[in-house]
């Protein structure tokens, strides 16, 4: 199987940013995330230079629901990221790790009074996803005395080739507005007092695997831009969303570079702006693609199960990586201190949670697994730790940072006593 450069085999053993796997699982125990920060670091270099080869006016926001630890983010913020927030936490988040309030973008289809008021005391943009949410932050920016610089959430209406449950921008969504309403929305903005409508946003999904859906909406933002620019509005950011994948079947996923997505979004977005006599900055929201290859999920093998199909039961399971369970992905895995050995049978890894779907990876073909044996889970970096849980009551792991060839815990593993932490005696009331 090819390995991405950050992910070397030494001895037998695999590695991640030049350290053993085996022994940082012995250091640390599982089951274990091992995060690679340098990896981040690159990745975020080479997609935002992806885009300023184009134009140079290019923000890269990072979608912080892939990967909350405060560590991820500051090593981004330190290399200028802001941040795509979807709460009233995300966005603390961003603001702890020293990522500037005007690099910031609060999002969300469902925000709380409570949400809004932070937005508008913190100084962020907001994306705005409702009518009715437009007036709401119209009020308390009111009450506030500030205004608030939004970006409308535009619904593009596309189909796009993804699992459907990560499809943002399809007609039937619960995101943004039709496009058929969009410029009635900006002209209500225009007349509130208190709201500047300075952007336009748009993300149509996930872990999508083509550049010509986001050329496609880059071409419906555009048009937009042309028609609000025509009703007044002066368009100063266009937020062209997230969603750019990354190859999970490290052998046959055909997956397109940044700089390929470059090549298709930027022209549509370049003659669009000339079009409608604006310069506006460009704003991207990748998530994954920033994230998701700079981790592994190492769990211990408990048993091996020759039933139907020989099951490798490990300690991590969809509670701590929920993607395979909750769509169906595929991870790439690796008996990490076998990692030199040549397969020898098919084996579908499966956690120790009290549920049949708790499968991480299914009928792959591997040296045997034996008691006592590594696991390395690969790309386990977006949407990994960031959707854990404590369901059968199991703790959350430890998260350890590997950078420049050193190791540090970046979140301790949680004990029982995390889990019963916010429980308490019912105190009755009348
Ligand atoms: C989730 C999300 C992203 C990031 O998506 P990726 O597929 O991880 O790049 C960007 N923008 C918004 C609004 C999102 O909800």
């Amino acid at each position: 199987m090819k390995l991405p450069s950050h992910l070397t085999v030494e001895g037998g053993h695999l590695h991640i940013g030049g350290r053993d796997i085996v022994d940082l699982a012995e250091t640390y125990g599982t089951p274990l995330y091992v995060t690679d920060l340098d990896r981040i670091v690159g990745n975020f270099k080479r997609f935002t230079s992806a885009l300023t080869a184009h134009y140079p006016a290019v923000q890269v926001l990072f979608a912080a629901k892939a990967n909350g630890n405060l560590a991820v983010m500051r090593a981004l913020a330190e290399q200028g990221a802001g941040a795509d927030v979807f709460s009233s936490g995300e966005l603390e988040l961003a603001l702890q790790a020293g990522m500037q309030p005007d690099r910031l973008l609060f999002n969300g289809s469902s925000k709380s009074p409570a949400d809004l008021a932070l937005a508008v005391e913190t100084g962020v943009r907001v994306s705005v996803d409702s009518i009715d949410e437009l007036r709401q932050l119209e009020a308390a920016a009111a009450e506030a005395g500030k205004s608030v610089e939004i970006a409308f959430r535009v619904n593009p209406a596309l189909e796009v080739p993804t699992h459907p449950k990560i499809a943002t921008g399809l007609k039937t969504s619960k995101f943004g507005i039709p496009a058929e309403e969009i410029v009635g929305a900006y002209a209500e903005a225009l007349a509130c007092e208190h709201i500047d409508p300075a952007g336009i946003h748009c993300h149509i999904g996930s872990q999508i695997l083509e550049v010509e859906p986001f050329a496609r909406a880059a071409a419906v933002m555009v048009e937009v831009a042309k028609e609000v620019t025509n009703l007044g509005a002066e368009i100063r950011f266009l937020d062209v969303g997230g969603g750019l994948g990354i190859p999970y079947h490290h052998d046959t996923d055909a997956a397109p570079t940044p700089e390929e997505y470059a090549a298709a979004v930027m022209p549509v977005f370049l003659q669009g702006i000339r079009d409608a006599g604006i310069d506006p900055a460009l704003w991207v929201e990748p998530g994954r693609w920033l994230v998701g290859d700079s981790s592994v999920l190492v769990a211990r093998v408990n048993s091996v199960k020759r039933a139907h199909r020989t099951f490798v039961n490990v300690d991590a399971g969809f509670n701590l990586l929920v993607r395979p369970a909750m769509y169906d992905s595929y991870h790439e895995v690796v008996v990490a201190n076998k990692a030199d050995r040549p397969a020898d049978g098919t084996y579908t890894i499966a956690g120790p949670i009290c549920e049949t779907g708790d499968l991480l990876a299914q009928d792959r073909d591997l040296p045997a697994p034996e008691a006592g044996d590594l696991v390395a889970v690969l790309d386990a970096g977006a949407y990994g730790f960031a959707m854990s849980s404590q369901y059968n009551s199991r703790p959350r792991c430890a998260e350890v940072a590997v950078r420049g060839g050193k190791h540090a815990l970046m979140r301790r593993a949680e004990d029982l006593g995390d889990v019963t932490a916010a429980m308490q005696e019912p105190a009755w009331q009348d």
